[in-house]
Order: structure tokens, then sequence, then C-alpha cells
């Protein structure tokens, strides 16, 4: 496969750095409005920056945006703490709050007012859009505009002060109300909100908005490189304009990449906190949601969402990455640390005649083929066993590899087994398979080197473990709900299929957060639901890849 270019953003890093600017420095940040989860295309912003920082001995800041109080929660603070640190990445001491700036900000608002180049306005928002004018044609002005610098300051202070309704009034930038950037005619940069604040509480009626904040926030901390996506290109000329008219000097640079969208999921924090509080999902974590919570519960890994994130790139080009490559990624990393362990998810029974009834022994299983230092362990085996229904079949199509009358089969690590039919109940359901073992196979194979066409999977009765599997498939059923307002009527309704499944001992007792393969069936992570008593997986994915297929 091609190797995935480096991301161009360091081409420009380069440049800056060959042309002197920022003393060589790099500091990013990575930014998140504490309003939601993280999900999946945040990891991508996460591991850009702080990847980028790390390429050149640089830094990055871990910030809370918490500019916006009605949505923000330190539910959502911890979380994403929690998160960012989970994926691997560590911002030491560089943990910032944009509103421990408020008052820093206030006093730069105070500072463009006074120089001229912001006003308070009077026109509620109906009225600003009237004379905002269009693209091609130029706007009209605010009366604010042509008050003083004194009187807008002491209406400014009263703002502060909270002796205005909610949109009373607005700051706004003087820039240019004929510019053919919308962006750049007279922009918003303080509205009155009497909403608390998580963490600053009632100290504040008055709030800044994305544009005002944000290159404020990476101008205090010192970012050299602002790296957003691609939406913000516009904001751009505004983000340069204020740092400017407030003299900052080696004012940061923003430079924009291409979100990552996913197919057959959902991106936005508003959809997916929609789908949470309608109980449409089990909560943040849902495996089948593209949180980061959700995916560490399905079983992701780190390392396996830092590989993705490589190979998808960063270029400037918005497109839709394919869900295989993410699940091609958990995969390939899952094959080489998750233990091997047997489980039957839909099992029958198997009756070994020639096997004593009260006898058993164990076998010496393999843990992981792909790494020797895992040993082996001990797997219990007796007269009878669990297997898969579908491996049994009364009158097989040539092809087929598995139990049919007469035929024989390895079972995994144990011996060959010959079947001689099945047992079906008044319903015509199939309840037993039966046949005979080859002793002097015991081990896998027989001494007279003769092959069998298949290897099947099985579980001890006795021994077994009662387990609940969830088996997920992707929450849509169409590859781009985002596309649809009504995405909910997408939802695919056959994304968690709960089976009664058994498990060998060893597998039963795993932790919360184990990775393992059932042989045959796929990885699986242990729930936190899950006890050693009545333990809990979550089918991360199965083992055939639809990558590159
Ligand atoms: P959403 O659109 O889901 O509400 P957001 O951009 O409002 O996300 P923030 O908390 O502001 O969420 O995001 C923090 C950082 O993560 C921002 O710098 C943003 O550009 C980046 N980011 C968010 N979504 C994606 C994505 N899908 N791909 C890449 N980066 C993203
Ligand atoms: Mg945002
Ligand atoms: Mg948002």
């Amino acid at each position: 496969s091609e190797e995935t270019p480096n991301p161009f953003i360091w081409d420009e890093i380069d440049a800056d750095r060959a042309a002197g600017r920022y003393g060589g420095a790099v500091v990013t940040r990575f930014p998140p409005e504490p309003n939601g989860y993280l999900h999946i295309g945040h990891a991508k912003s996460i591991c850009l920056n702080f990847g980028t920082a790390e390429r050149y001995g640089g830094r990055c800041h871990l910030r809370f945006d918490d500019t916006n109080p009605e949505a923000e929660d330190p539910e959502y603070v911890n979380s994403i703490r929690e998160d960012v640190r989970w994926l691997g990445f560590d911002w030491g001491e560089h943990l910032y709050f944009a509103s421990d700036y408020f008052e820093r900000m206030y006093a730069c608002a105070c500072l463009l007012i006074r120089k001229g180049l912001a006003y308070v306005c009077e026109l509620n928002p109906e009225e600003f859009k009237a004379i905002r004018g269009t693209p091609t044609r130029p706007g009209g002005e605010s009366p604010g505009r042509e008050r003083s610098p004194g009187d807008n300051l002491a209406l400014f202070e009263k703002m502060r002060a909270g002796e205005f309704e909610n949109g009373a009034y607005v700051l706004r930038a003087r820039i240019d109300m004929s510019s053919p950037n919308m962006h750049l005619r007279d922009p918003a940069l303080y509205r009155i909100r009497h909403v608390s604040h998580h963490r600053t509480g009632d100290a504040w009626c008055v709030y800044p908005t994305y544009d005002f904040a944000h290159g404020l926030e990476d101008a205090f901390e010192g970012v050299t490189h602002s790296i957003c996506t691609q939406e913000f290109e516009v904001h751009r000329p505004l983000y340069e304009w204020l740092l400017q008219a407030l003299e900052f000097e080696n004012p940061p640079r923003q430079i924009e990449f291409a979100r990552l969208n996913l197919s057959y999921t959902i991106m936005s924090k508003r959809r997916l906190l929609e789908l949470v509080r309608e109980g449409l999902v089990d909560g943040w974590d849902d495996p089948r949601l593209p949180t980061l919570c959700g995916l560490r519960r399905r079983g992701f890994t780190p390392e396996s969402i830092q590989t993705f994130c490589r190979k998808i790139g960063v270029t400037k080009f918005e497109g839709v990455s394919d869900i295989a490559l993410l699940e091609h990624c958990v995969r390939d990393h899952l094959n080489a640390v998750a233990s091997r362990r047997l489980a039957v998810l839909d099992p029958v029974r198997l009756v070994i005649e020639n096997y004593p009834e009260d006898a058993e022994e164990t076998f010496e299983a393999v843990n992981n083929p792909e790494d020797k230092g895992a040993g082996t362990r001990p797997i219990p085996f007796a007269r009878e066993l669990w297997v898969e229904r579908g491996d049994y079949m009364e009158d097989p199509p040539r092809k087929f590899r598995r139990l049919s009358p007469g035929t024989e089969v390895r079972l995994r690590y144990a011996c060959l087994f010959t079947c001689s039919g099945a047992v079906y109940d008044e319903e015509g359901r199939l309840k037993e398979i039966r046949g005979t073992f080859d002793p002097e196979s015991r081990g896998g194979s027989a001494p007279d080197g003769r092959k069998v066409r298949g290897t099947i999977h099985w579980v001890s009765a006795r021994h077994g473990v009662d387990a609940e599997v969830r088996l997920y498939d992707r929450l849509f059923n169409v590859p781009d709900p985002a596309a649809d307002d009504d995405f909910k009527t997408h939802l695919n309704p056959d994304s968690l299929q709960t089976v009664r499944a058994v498990v060998e001992p060893e597998g039963a007792g795993a932790e919360p957060g184990t990775h393992i393969q059932f042989e045959r069936l796929g990885y699986f992570c242990v729930d936190r639901d899950s006890t050693p008593e009545s333990p809990v997986f979550n089918r991360t994915v199965p083992l055939r890849d639809t990558w590159g297929k």
C-alpha cells in the first residue's frame, strides 16, 4: 500500500522556520469546547496538533475554549482530559481555560473601542441582517458606528455591569461594511448573556464570540501555529485583523485542514447529544458511537486510532474516510496484542460417544501465535462440548469443511473427531451432534499424518462459563447519514444484537477493557458491565477484513 504523505502543515512550518519566524519555535494547541464528548474527528486534530509539536520539539496546549456557557459542563471537561490522555498525549503543564482570560479579553475589547475599531451596536440580529448587505451588495451603517469612543466605552461598561437585557446590544468590530468577505462586515465581538458559567459563575454577563476570543487565546499563550478545520478559512482575515489591531508581536498564524468525516456515522456533537438525550444509544460511551469513549468501550485501542489518523493523512480537501480503514487498523493492532480464547456464540451440544462420562483432561493452547512471550494456557476438555450451531450441516455443499455426517474435523487444540450424525427436537431444531474421537490424535494431529478438512472451536460444556456477547453493527444504514436533516431515520435497527454465549474459563475472568480474540469469531473487549460470574463482551470487529476488498 502507498505511504501517506506528511501533513502539508509541516511544509508550512518548515518554511516558517527557514525564514526564522517565531525564532523557530512551534507551539500548537488542541482547543475543544467542553460541550460534548470527543469523537474520532477530534482525534485527527489531537494527533495533528500534539504530533506536530512533538516532531518539532515544541509544545501543544490543551485549551478549553469555554466561552459559550449555555452548553458547557465540567462533566465534558473531565471526559476530554481523560480521552486525550487515553489517546496517548500529554499536555504537561499546559492546560488552559479561555474563561481564565475573560478579564484580559475585556481589556482588549476596550482597547479596540478606544482606537475607534469597535463600537456598541443597538440593532437586533434582524435589523443588522437587514443593513448588512450581500457579498455583491455593500451594507449600510449601524448607528453605533458614528458614536464617539468615549460613549461606546461607557455603553460597553454598562453592558458588563448587567444594565441591559440579553440581546439589547452587541459589541462589533468596526471593519468594512462593503467587504466581499461577510465576516469582515462589522462582526460581533461580545454578546449579552445572563447565564452562569461553569467556572466563572455569575461574574460575567457579556461573553466573547468565537471570532474575537480564539485569536486572543492563541496570542496570550504564545501559540505559533493555530491549526483548525477548513470552515475557518473565511474567518482567517478577521483573525489576522484582530491580532494586528491589538498590535500583538509575532502573532500566531492560522492554518486550516480538512475535517475528518467517516462513513456510516455522524460527527456533530449536537447530533451525538441528540442521540444520547433521546436514549437512542446507551450514553456517550455507547460502543456504536464514534466518540473516543465509545470506541474505547467497543475495544478500539489508542494505537489503532493513531495509526488510522496517520493513514488518512492531512490535506485541504474534504472527503469521507471509510470506516473499514479504521476497522482494518484495529484488527492489525489486536492481531499483534490480543490473547486468543475459545468461545461459542450460538451453542449446540456435541457428544463424544467414546469419551468416558466422568473423565476430563486439559489441552495446551497457544495464547497468541504472533507473540511467543504470551505463553500458553490449559483448556479443559470432556465428553460434552459446545460448538457453533452453524458449524453443522446435515447435507452440506461440497465446499463445507466443518461438521456433517461421516466427516472428520479437528477440534482446535484437542483431537480429531468424526461426526456420525445429529439429534433433533420435536420442532426439527438441531439438538445434539454426535460422533467419536480418535484417542491417538490428542493434541490435534493423528500419528498416521492424515489430514482433515476443517478445524472448529469448542468449549467444554461442564467448564464453560455463560456470557453475554454484544454484537455491534454500523449505527446507520447509509454511508452518509449526516447529509440528511432527518439523520435519525437512517439509524440501523440491527446495530446491536445481544447473544448468550459460552466461553472457556480463562476468557471469563478477564478484567474489563481486556482485548481478546475469540478464535474464528473476531476481536472482543470485556465490557465495563462484566464480572467474572457474568462476563460481558463487546465485539470490536469480526475477523474478516473488508478494507481494500
Ligand atoms: P462539532 O462540529 O462536532 O461540534 P467542534 O469543531 O465544534 O465539533 P470543538 O470542541 O470546537 O468542536 O473542536 C475542537 C477541535 O477539534 C477544533 O480545533 C476542531 O477544528 C477540531 N475538530 C472537530 N471536529 C473535527 C473533525 N471532524 N475533524 C478534524 N478536526 C475536528
Ligand atoms: Mg468549535
Ligand atoms: Mg460545535
